[in-house]
């Protein structure tokens, strides 16, 4: 793992002493802490191993009432607090960076209920998002969002980046589908709004504060979300096109002809591909070579109908030479097949020693010239070639185009300065030039928190400061990190 340069540990936190180990024993049962240095591991490293901080301590509260009492004594005592979930986050915020005490959610994992009139599911924050989804699917509901990460990553994590997923383009974002949060503030005060029914103008939506704070404002405890009925059916087309142009021209087609049906559009280039064929080694789905791959989900309640859709939708677009390639799964093993060419591609990125994650927005027309862009530095700066001398292996581009957003992964041999150099703050100044966003939903965690200024403006940046003040005036919660 990386370490952690130009920043110092703030004297201002207390070091932990066995009068607080003494303390926390009190309130939670045995188990409930981690002391030992092998166990710490998992919860002082983050998903990419770039991060590693030197946590002595990890508290695995089982109910709300523990947090608080949890937080106010580290509030009192000025003891620093990482929250963290299922620890998939990707830029470096659900990780200490030096001593902090790492609260995990992890034993929080109960499902409070599901109202099946409303589709209101209510639920701890430690619930596992596929598990969340799983009590969900066997009552004819789905949980509005979905991630490669869905195997380890809690609800209450998702809620705290505010991901966006391979959905957002059919259900929106979490700002849209949580309808209230149980929160608990550096103090230890609880406060809840998880009771709220789907409209309620009473005052300001406090709720939207905690939704993306990545666990600088309190700790999330439990949450209510509106889940939308789950599709009876679902399709998934996996095509070849020959240029960007191309992927555009599918999307506004797609948009047009299947409309409703829509579920995601996700895009990836040819060496993402490549990595990815080398991680699964499963024969690939298409036979011939692209420069860029699509895949299309479809969901609706009338399957026979849809796929009629579906096939027409690519019939035409074949006719039209939009694209140049494409099969349909024509069973659930095959759908979930194609769907892994997308959904490990993270995990074939970082395999070979490490990967630079950039997760951006921008405008459909300038999404790919940044991949582009990357690449063309990286192999003037001599750092990208096919031996082991050169640190990196490729600049990759895939992603939720349907959203504007592009993840641009830089695999590396090797975790190396001058490759961060030559990356950081070019991506950021080239997304800023084009009106981007630096980050589209990965946030901001230790990764980017000194490169907000190239998205938010400094009236933006000053309010969150003063709402950081006012909720957590001593800084206690997941501290060095965003702002
Ligand atoms: P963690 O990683 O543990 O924490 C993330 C942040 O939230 C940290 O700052 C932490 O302090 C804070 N936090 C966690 N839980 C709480 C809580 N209960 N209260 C307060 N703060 C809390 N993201 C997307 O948006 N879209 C994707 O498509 C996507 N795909 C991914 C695919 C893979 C393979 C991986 C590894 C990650 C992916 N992600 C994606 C990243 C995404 O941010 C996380 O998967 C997820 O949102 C984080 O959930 P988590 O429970 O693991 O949180």
């Amino acid at each position: 793992a990386e370490s952690y340069p130009n920043v110092k540990r703030d004297e201002r936190y207390a070091t932990l002493e066995q009068s607080d180990i003494d303390y926390f024993k009190s309130i939670l049962p045995e188990n409930a802490l981690i002391q030992d240095q092998d166990d710490l591991l998992f919860y002082n490293e983050d998903w990419m191993r770039k991060y590693r901080g030197q946590s002595k301590l990890t508290l695995k509260p089982k109910t709300t009432e523990q947090v608080s009492q949890i937080l106010k004594y580290a509030n009192e005592r000025n003891l620093a607090v990482v929250p963290q979930g299922g620890n998939t986050g990707l830029v470096g915020g659900s990780v200490p960076v030096f001593d902090e005490i790492v609260l995990s959610l992890a034993n929080m994992n109960k499902i409070r209920s599901l109202d099946t009139t409303s589709g209101i599911f209510k639920a701890d924050s430690g619930v596992v998002l596929e598990v969340a989804d799983q009590h969900l699917a066997e009552n004819g509901y789905i949980f509005p969002l979905d991630l490669g990460a869905k195997g380890s990553c809690h609800i209450g994590g998702t809620v705290a980046t505010n991901a966006g997923g391979l959905r957002l383009l059919r259900y929106g974002s979490l700002h849209g589908s949580v309808l209230g949060l149980e929160v608990v503030l550096a103090n230890g005060k609880i406060v809840s709004s998880i009771d709220a029914l789907r409209k309620d103008n009473t005052g300001y939506d406090l709720k939207q504060l905690f939704i993306g704070s990545e666990g600088t404002l309190g700790v999330i405890t439990g949450l209510s979300i509106l889940c939308p009925p789950r599709p009876k059916n679902f399709n998934v087309a996996f095509l070849g096109v020959e240029s960007y142009e191309a992927v555009m021209k599918t999307f506004v087609k797609a948009k047009s002809e299947l409309g409703e049906i829509l579920s995601a559009f996700e895009f990836m280039d040819e060496s993402c591909q490549e990595l990815a064929k080398k991680h699964l080694k499963t024969a690939y789905p298409l036979e011939e070579q692209h420069p860029f791959y699509i895949l299309i989900e479809t969901s609706g309640s009338n399957g026979e109908h849809d796929l009629e859709k579906l096939e027409a939708f690519l019939e035409s677009a074949f006719e039209n030479e939009v694209i140049q390639d494409g099969v349909i799964a024509q069973d659930e093993t095959q759908l979930k097949g194609l769907w892994n060419w997308r959904e490990q591609i993270p995990e074939a990125c970082q395999i070979n020693g490490g990967v630079y994650k950039y997760d951006v927005s921008l405008p459909l027309s300038d999404l790919y010239g940044l991949v582009d862009a990357a690449r063309e530095r990286l192999t003037q700066a001599g750092l990208l070639g096919d031996t082991e001398d050169f640190p990196v292996i490729d600049a990759v581009g895939y992603g939720h185009v349907g959203d504007g957003n592009l993840h641009l992964n830089v695999a590396v041999r090797r975790y190396e300065k001058s490759v961060e150099k030559a990356l950081e703050p070019f991506v950021y100044e080239w997304v800023s030039s084009k009106k981007g966003s630096i980050s589209a939903e990965h946030g901001l965690g230790f990764q980017k928190k000194n490169y907000i200024g190239y998205t938010k403006s400094q009236p933006e940046i000053e309010m969150m400061k003063q709402l950081k003040q006012l909720y957590d005036p001593n800084a206690i919660l997941n501290p060095y990190k965003y702002i």
